[in-house]
């Protein structure tokens, strides 16, 4: 299994960093040995000061595709859910600095909580799914789809001209603004319209 990361497809995250838009999705990949496993914590490593919550919707692949034409990129997913991407932001801002991949930022163990997962046809609109993440009961981060730069089949379209998707991969398809630093004690709570997706303590 691989979990492929959108990184800047909402213009207010891209924003709050200052960085610029790309010409196309911005990918890069965490390995399976990030995900958080089921009922444990987010362990703070000890080689970052500043790591950030990124919230963001996960598509879960449910079929083998290459080179998925845009029309038929629905076919390839049943399933929506909520996860948080980690960022050692420290680490991104020195590696991003030198022109260096992201990897030890984004890839780490335990970078990638993954939450349930929906069927998309329980959701009322595909193109506008809310989506929100609390942090110690304060609401940190709003999201939409429709505010994807790229959507959902765009995403899958792109990143299958490169990666052949396979059963049970994922896609994280990028962070509203709102991203924060977490420290040890942290609650943090995933929603998509009202309903729960994880509950996630930080350590
Ligand atoms: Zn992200």
């Amino acid at each position: 299994m691989k979990i492929i990361c959108v990184g800047r497809n909402y213009s207010d995250h891209i924003e709050e960093l200052s960085n610029q838009k790309p010409e196309n999705p911005l990918v890069f990949l965490k390995p399976d040995s990030s995900v958080i496993a089921k009922n444990q914590n987010f362990i703070i490593p000890s080689f970052s000061d500043d790591i950030h919550h990124e919230v963001e919707l996960v598509v879960k692949i449910n079929k083998v595709g290459k080179h998925i034409d845009n029309s038929f990129s629905h076919n390839y997913y049943d399933e929506i859910g909520l996860g948080i991407d980690f960022t050692a932001r420290d680490i991104q801002y020195n590696l991003k600095e030198k022109g260096y991949p992201w990897e030890k930022s984004k890839a780490f163990d335990n970078s990638c909580m993954v939450g349930k997962f929906v069927n998309k046809n329980n959701l009322e609109d595909i193109s506008c799914i809310k989506f929100t993440l609390k942090k110690n009961n304060e609401l940190v981060q709003t999201g939409c789809s429709s505010d994807m730069l790229w959507k959902i089949d765009e995403l899958i379209s792109y990143v299958s001209q490169y990666f052949t998707l396979k059963i049970g991969d994922l896609i994280f398809t990028g962070s509203p603004s709102g991203v924060s630093r977490v420290e040890s004690g942290d609650i943090l709570e995933g929603f998509i319209s009202s309903e729960r997706m994880f509950t996630l303590k930080v350590k």
